[in-house]
């Protein structure tokens, strides 16, 4: 007779967890219930309002056939734009395959707003890596079209570096009469600082709108989707974009990004990315409507378990005397979590395990290598079913002090917890401290 499984078996043995780690890993989840069920009432929330969007839509099998082509007249991607636009309580929404990434995404809703002579003005210090190029910063994107190529040019304030947030009153000094468009970068991205809250975008919105109305304010909002209640459109950000090989993808689109905001700036931004005066008429789906709308369905799920995951990841990294950010129990409005080794051998190892517990290429060892781009190493652990996708869990991180490991992402709680305690495991052994 085969033994019969009962519910004391450590399910996490087979990768050599030890019982006094899972014994460790339960109590932490005991003491962190609280903070698990205000992840889950965010997730509730958000689910619903997905939910009720799909149906305001009446969405039907139909829109999943999709279109080839030049793609006109696509209902299921036209009724996937209307669901973005409620859920974001935007007045429009541009979801698309032909947007293959977040920096994409940026670069068209930028180059859709901007003329020759206007100022783009960054209040969230210096923007995501990849924008260096698009914008023309430091001699960088010379040649390749940059926003600077086109005589746009470019300035930035910094964070207020006691609170972390956005220091209003320099960026209240800094609007010019050619300043069109502020840019606002919600999440952490690979930067040591903390991500903003939705309370806080608005806040500045808000100032800024008062000053001058006509500002385009744009939110770089690539991991922030569905960590709160509400998203930047819905406390006045002009436009909102991402990736949906993050968030908004829930896991299941295979490509994809979207521009969410008022109605003209959105179709100003569909005349940049397909051509002047076709706007958002074309754009096949070529049978990933499905994907994308069942994607969008359980992103909310996919964020709540990926928040809950990185919480577990928080509470076991600082049990075990390492820095992390945030902290298990602080607000969450980004999909990342830094925890610091402060050694480099820790730090590959930590990325090393995480790698060992994915779902695909688990038997490869991630080795730090020179990317282009970088001025020193960089590891990257990733596992996923999605090329690229960091709603999928990875970690990654440039191999220099102190050290900083960036863990991202996790459809699966277990998986992301399997993670933390492989990673726990073999840095400090199998005794919890
Ligand atoms: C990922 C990310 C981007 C760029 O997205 P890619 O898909 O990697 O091009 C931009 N900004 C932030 C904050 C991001 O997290």
């Amino acid at each position: 007779m085969p033994e019969c499984k009962t519910h004391d078996q450590n399910p996490y043995r087979f990768w050599g967890i030890s019982d006094a780690r899972l014994e460790q890993a339960d109590r932490l989840e005991e003491q962190l219930s609280p903070v698990f069920a205000r992840l889950e009432a965010i997730r509730a929330w958000n689910q619903m309002r997905v939910l009720r969007a799909m149906q305001d839509a009446r969405l039907s099998d139909s829109g999943f056939a999709g279109t080839t082509g030049y793609g006109y007249d696509d209902r299921g991607r036209e009724q996937l734009e209307q669901i973005y636009a409620q859920v974001f309580e935007a007045e429009s929404a541009l979801v698309r395959t032909q947007i293959c990434s977040g920096t994409q995404a940026l670069a068209v809703a930028l180059f859709g707003v901007l003329r020759t002579g206007d100022q783009l003005l960054s209040i969230t210090g210096a923007p995501y890596d990849t924008l260096a190029h698009t914008i023309g910063l430091n001699g960088a994107g010379a040649g390749e079209g940059s926003l600077r190529e086109f005589g746009i040019t470019y300035d930035q304030v910094e964070l207020d570096p006691q609170s972390g947030g956005i220091d209003l009153p320099a960026v209240l000094e800094h609007l010019r009469a050619e300043t069109r468009m502020v840019l606002i970068q919600r999440s952490r991205g690979y930067a040591q600082r903390r991500a903003l809250s939705i309370a806080e975008i608005g806040e500045a919105v808000f100032q800024i709108h008062s000053r001058c109305p006509d500002v385009v304010v744009l939110v770089d909002n690539c991991y922030g989707e569905f960590t709160e209640y509400q998203e930047p459109t819905a406390v006045g950000a002009d436009l909102c974009v991402g990736s949906l090989i993050k968030n908004p993808g829930g896991g299941l689109a295979p490509v994809g990004g979207y521009i969410v905001g008022k109605q003209n700036w959105v179709e100003a931004c569909a005349n940049r990315l397909y051509a002047p005066g076709l706007g958002s008429h074309p754009g096949p789906t070529l049978g990933l409507n499905r994907s994308l709308i069942q994607g969008f369905y359980q992103a909310p799920h996919m964020v709540g378990e990926c928040l809950k995951g990185l919480t577990f990841a928080a509470a076991l990294f600082a049990e075990e005397g390492f820095q992390t950010a945030p902290k298990a129990e602080s607000p969450r409005s980004d999909i990342i979590q830094t925890i610091t080794f402060g050694d480099r051998e820790l730090m590959l190892q930590f990325c090393q395990s995480i790698q060992a517990a994915a779902p695909v290429d688990a038997f490869v060892t991630p080795e730090p290598w020179d990317m282009p781009g970088y001025d020193c190493p960089v590891i990257m652990a990733a596992g996923a079913f999605v090329q690229g996708a960091s709603i999928e869990l990875s970690a990654d991180g440039p191999v220099k002090p102190p050290y900083v490991a960036y863990l991202q992402g996790g459809l699966v709680y277990e998986n992301v917890k399997l993670a933390a305690l492989l990673a726990c495991q073999r840095i400090r052994g199998g005794r919890a401290s």
